[in-house]
């Protein structure tokens, strides 16, 4: 069973040509599949073509936002919904091919892989987009370790356990293989056939670039010390510390010595000692909320003995 994952948001005039694609190329394979839509609050007609489509297709289902919340949020899910062994995600805007959802499914076998993400070498979008998103993939796989040449392309194939396992929000979704990888998961991609927008317009514009910067802070920071914030944030508060001590004593043996610099030295020095104290306390609370999480609360008294009644709880 495969499972085709499709956000959309205002993508009236892509539908219909996409369902046909999509159930030309699944009938070829011969193997049961069900297309989850995910309508994220658009304001055209789109619902009403899926609709439309429901009632004509026992294939399809679909979800409709009271509002948008994002193709993550959309991506998410759909994950849930999910019921395939195999999930694949592709955007509703006909970019995607669905001509590649074969090969897709060739790779994953092939090469004994969990994910399989497409690569739009030769990308019909305007200059300002790729760009951008060329230094951006190349910072992604230098900094997690997942080496993709497009880890922001919608399309890509995944087996179920992936999906299941990773929670997307915000605008998480540029980072699936990354959250996948360092869960485990083998990672892959093929080369894919991109077309051009037919219909509508894009819903990013020029301001993703630095929002997906954060975000690559974010989950390298998060894939690289996910469980122990503290190694983070206190090692570098720490390191501060080390640097404002050291700096403050040399600044005090300068400044005592009759060059002023030392006094400069010293003032800068207490700076690096007092925001690295502020880094500890932060990491320390960083990590105190992440074991509440965990089991706590961890303010409860461990009762060792009780005469009579033992308390509730
Ligand atoms: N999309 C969505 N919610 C949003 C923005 C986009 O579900 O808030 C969908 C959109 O309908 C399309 C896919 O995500 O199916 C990719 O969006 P778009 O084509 O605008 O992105 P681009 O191709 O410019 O990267
Ligand atoms: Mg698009």
């Amino acid at each position: 069973m495969i499972s085709l994952v499709i956000p959309l948001y205002n993508e009236q005039e892509s539908l219909g040509q996409l369902h046909g694609q999509i159930g030309a190329v699944m009938a070829g394979l011969k193997v049961p599949y069900e297309i989850l839509f995910i309508d994220d609050g658009s304001r055209d007609g789109s619902w009403g073509v899926v609709r439309e489509l429901a009632a004509a297709d026992p294939h399809i289902k679909a979800i409709r936002f009271r509002c948008n919340f994002g193709k993550a949020c959309a991506l998410n899910v759909g994950f849930e919904a999910a019921v395939g062994e195999l999930v694949i995600t592709m955007d509703a805007d006909l970019q995607d091919d669905p001509a590649e959802i074969p090969r897709f499914l060739d790779k994953l076998e092939g090469d004994h892989l969990d994910v399989v993400s497409g690569w739009k070498r030769k990308r019909y979008d305007p200059w300002h987009k790729v760009l951008p998103s060329r230094v951006f993939n190349a910072m992604v796989s230098r900094l997690t370790g997942c080496h993709l040449h497009d880890h922001n392309c919608g399309f890509k194939l995944y087996r179920g356990q992936v999906v299941k396992d990773v929670l997307l929000y915000g605008e998480l979704h540029r980072f699936v293989p990354v959250l996948a990888a360092a869960r485990g998961f083998k990672v892959g991609e093929i080369e894919v056939h991109h077309r051009p927008r037919s219909f509508g317009h894009s819903k990013y514009g020029w301001n993703r670039m630095f929002k997906g910067f954060l975000d690559l802070l974010a989950v390298t920071a998060r894939t690289r010390f996910g469980g122990r914030p503290m190694h983070l944030v206190g090692g570098a508060g720490l390191i501060m510390i080390a640097l404002g001590m050291i700096g403050l004593l040399a600044g005090l043996l300068i400044g005592l010595s009759g060059s002023s610099a030392g006094w400069t030295l010293a003032h800068l020095a207490w700076m690096s000692g007092m925001t690295g104290s502020i880094l500890v306390a932060i990491g320390l609370a960083m990590e105190w909320s992440l074991a509440e999480q965990n089991g706590g609360p961890w303010a409860k008294p461990n009762i060792s003995e009780t005469i009579g009644e033992p308390p509730a709880g």
